[in-house]
Parts: C-alpha cells; sequence; structure tokens
C-alpha cells in the first residue's frame, strides 16, 4: 500500500466497475499453464481445455521450445532497439523473407502483436488517404476498428458476411469520396464461420478498392500448407495480417503484401517504429513453426473432423452454433447470465469453455466459444458433448 488517499479519477473508477458488475460483466485474471492433449491447468486441477487458442498444439512443440531457446542463447533476451534503428537482425529480415514466401506476397512485416498490427497499420494506411471510405463487416475485431477511429475515419459498416450489402454500399458511393478499404476477417474470432473470399477480392478488383484481411483464426488451420485463406488466392487480397499466437503458437503478428505497401508502413507506421523490434527467441519459435506448419495436413483434417462432429453433436441437441464452419464453434445461449452459468457447470465438470458477453459480442449473443484443438482426441469432443447434454437436461440450464 502507498497512500489511502483516493482521487477524484479513482472514484470514478469504482463506480465504472460497479456498473460492470451490476450487468454481470465483470472479468478477473486466472492463472493457467498449457498441457499437453488439449489440457490446461490451474491450481483447481486439470481441465479439458476448449478456451485457448494454441489449434495445433504447437506451443509446446519441442521443436519451437528449443528453438526459441536456441536463438535466444545465440542473439540474446533482446533486440535492443526498434526496427529503423539498430532493432533489425537478419534473423528478423530471413524470417519476413519466409513469411512473404508462405503467403505468397511480395513482402512481410513482423509486429509485436495482432491487436497492434491492426491498431497501427489502418491508422497508418489512413494517413496516406485521410478521405478514404471504410467499409467494415460488423463484426471485426476490436483492434480494427481502433485503428479506424485512430485515424478519425468514418466506417461505413455492411452486415456480417453480406456481400450484397457490401456492393450495395459501394455502388451508393460510387464516383463520391476517396479510395475505398475493405476490411474483414477470413475466419471470425467468436463466430467461427467464414467470409466469401473469392468474392470479395471480386468486388474490391470491380469498385479499385484496397482489400485488409485479417487472418488471426484461419493462419496454420486454413488454406494451402495451413497458411491461411488469402494465400489460395495469389494477389486477391492487398493485405493480409495473421498472428503468431493462435495456431502457430508463440507470440508477435504479420502484415503481408505489396512491397510497397510495407516499404510505406516502414516509413509511417508508428506502431513498428516506435516500438523494440520483436526478440531473438520469439523469431525462432516463429521460424521453427514455419518448418511445421506445411507439413500438418494430418492434424488440419483431424481438427476439422473434431470440429464437425461437435457441430453436428450440439445442433442435434438444439443449440444454435451460427454460421460456424470452422475449428471455433459458438453455442450461443442469449443472456450473459446464462452463458456464465453455463460455462461454470461446465467447469465443475473438467471442462473449460470461454463464456463470451458483450461487449466482445453483440447483447443478447452471449455464447459459450468452443474452440477446438488438433490435440483433442474424438474421446474428449464425445465427453463434451455428453456433459453439455446432461447439464442441458437440468431444467435450470440454458440452451
Ligand atoms: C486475436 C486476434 C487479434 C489479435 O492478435 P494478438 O496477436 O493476440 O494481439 C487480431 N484479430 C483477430 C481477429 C483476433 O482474433
Amino acid at each position: 500500500m502507498t497512500s489511502a488517499r483516493a482521487s477524484s479519477l479513482a472514484s470514478s473508477l469504482a463506480r465504472a466497475l460497479g456498473r460492470i458488475d451490476r450487468r454481470d460483466e465483470r472479468r478477473r485474471l486466472r492463472p493457467f499453464a498449457l498441457a499437453p492433449g488439449g489440457r490446461l491447468r490451474s491450481d483447481a486441477g486439470e481441465f479439458l481445455d476448449f478456451s485457448s487458442n494454441d489449434y495445433l498444439g504447437l506451443s509446446l512443440h519441442p521443436l519451437l521450445v528449443e528453438r526459441a531457446c536456441e536463438w535466444t542463447r545465440r542473439h540474446g533476451a533482446g533486440a535492443g532497439a526498434s526496427r529503423l534503428v539498430t532493432g533489425t537482425s537478419a534473423p528478423h529480415l530471413a524470417v519476413e523473407a519466409r513469411l512473404a514466401a508462405f503467403k505468397g506476397t511480395e513482402a512481410a512485416l513482423l509486429f509485436a502483436s495482432g491487436w497492434q498490427a491492426n491498431a497501427a497499420v489502418l491508422a497508418a494506411l489512413l494517413k496516406a488517404a485521410p478521405d478514404a471510405v471504410v467499409l467494415t463487416d460488423r463484426l471485426i475485431h476490436a483492434s480494427l476498428h481502433h485503428g479506424i477511429a485512430a485515424a478519425g475515419a468514418r466506417q461505413v459498416r455492411f452486415r456480417h458476411n453480406d456481400l450484397d450489402h457490401l456492393e450495395a454500399l459501394l455502388a451508393a458511393r460510387e464516383g463520391r469520396g476517396g479510395p475505398r478499404i475493405i476490411v474483414t476477417e477470413s475466419v471470425f474470432s467468436m463466430d467461427g464461420d467464414v467470409a466469401d473470399l473469392p468474392r470479395l477480392a471480386g468486388i474490391a478488383r470491380a469498385h479499385d478498392a484496397f482489400l485488409y484481411l485479417d487472418e488471426a483464426h484461419a493462419t496454420g488451420v486454413l488454406g494451402p500448407g495451413g497458411a491461411g485463406l488469402s494465400a489460395a488466392l495469389p494477389g486477391g487480397v492487398d493485405l493480409v495480417m495473421g498472428t503468431f499466437s493462435k495456431a502457430m503458437g508463440s507470440f508477435g503478428a504479420y502484415v503481408a503484401g505489396s512491397r510497397l505497401l510495407c516499404d510505406y508502413l516502414v516509413n509511417a507506421c508508428g506502431g513498428l517504429i516506435f516500438t523494440t523490434a520483436p526478440p531473438p527467441g520469439v523469431l525462432g519459435a516463429i521460424d521453427a513453426a514455419l518448418d511445421l506448419l506445411p507439413g500438418m495436413d494430418a492434424e488440419r483434417a483431424h481438427l476439422a473432423h473434431i470440429a464437425g462432429h461437435v457441430r453436428d453433436g450440439l445442433r442435434a441437441m438444439g443449440f444454435d452454433t451460427g454460421a460456424s464452419a470452422t475449428q471455433i464453434i459458438p453455442a450461443i445461449v442469449g443472456a450473459a447470465g446464462d452463458a456464465l452459468a453455463l460455462a461454470a457447470r461446465l467447469e465443475e465438470e473438467g471442462i473449460l469453455a470461454a463464456a463470451i458477453r458483450p461487449p466482445t459480442v453483440p447483447a443478447g449473443s452471449s455464447r459459450l466459444r468452443l474452440a477446438l484443438r488438433a490435440p483433442h482426441a474424438m474421446a474428449d469432443a464425445d465427453r463434451l458433448l455428453a456433459t453439455l447434454a446432461r447439464l442441458r437436461g437440468r431444467a435450470s440450464c440454458p440452451a
């Protein structure tokens, strides 16, 4: 304790927390450790984990762990400076070249995190085109909104994955305003549904729009060799971003696109210029994941298979799973309190599934967000379904 004095800001914070409490939306930090077999450990014991985004189990893979240690031993624990000062090492450039080859683009750049990449890159793009019209899917990630808001740009939102609506909005603005930027995701983080990329790319081309695609949940899991859905569409997407923190098992993010785009960002993106370069250990883990991903078709097929099984089972029980078509499956229950209650009951049964509530998802669509992972066995998927069926049988349990 330093001081008992409560500033007037502190009482504003306490009032704001109180309002969050009354809406059943208070969040707390809890310690967990990833464990093999799609498990998580905490002081309460071991859980079957359907919450984390380590979709391929790479965070515990010996090759990533070993190379992170090796590159740390060889190059040190930190990069020492920002990229434009002395923070760019040969491994930074080598990993960026590998990423560009992986994504099928001319160039790629590393970022500290996916949140930071989206927030910083969109702001930088809009700096060059303050009159741009930004068309966004209604359900894009908070970091994308942040980047657009930071630039003070106006967003025109289209209904989720409704490309007829996007086309109508573009047509209505034909010949007016500056450049068009379309911002969307290939796999949506809370719904697990997929955007129609070939059609999106066609629309972007027809309307001379720049297509910005977030592949956070597709990278490693979908597309040729796990390179994301944009990799099946060479030249169709102008900017692809993705993160190393989900299926790629470690940390950090990338932006891939043309040489012109990356050269511009090196010169204009504050989130790349005014931050220390990623450390060697993280680069080593990324490099190892890039070695492994092309050879993981069997893991990807297994993941798709168990996800399909869980989706079918949930639907048969009467759960609304939205338009999920990937390893992310929402079991939509509606009220925040109901989603929390169901997650708490599952936890008593040794199963962790995150209750996702507003403001992360729209009001009335609170859900369990089930993230299947390649380390799960079919028996784990069946245990989840059997437990949910039993809990749902109890009168007080929503679904
Ligand atoms: C997780 C996520 C990010 C942020 O990536 P981090 O590397 O975790 O900061 C960005 N976009 C989407 C859609 C995400 O789900």
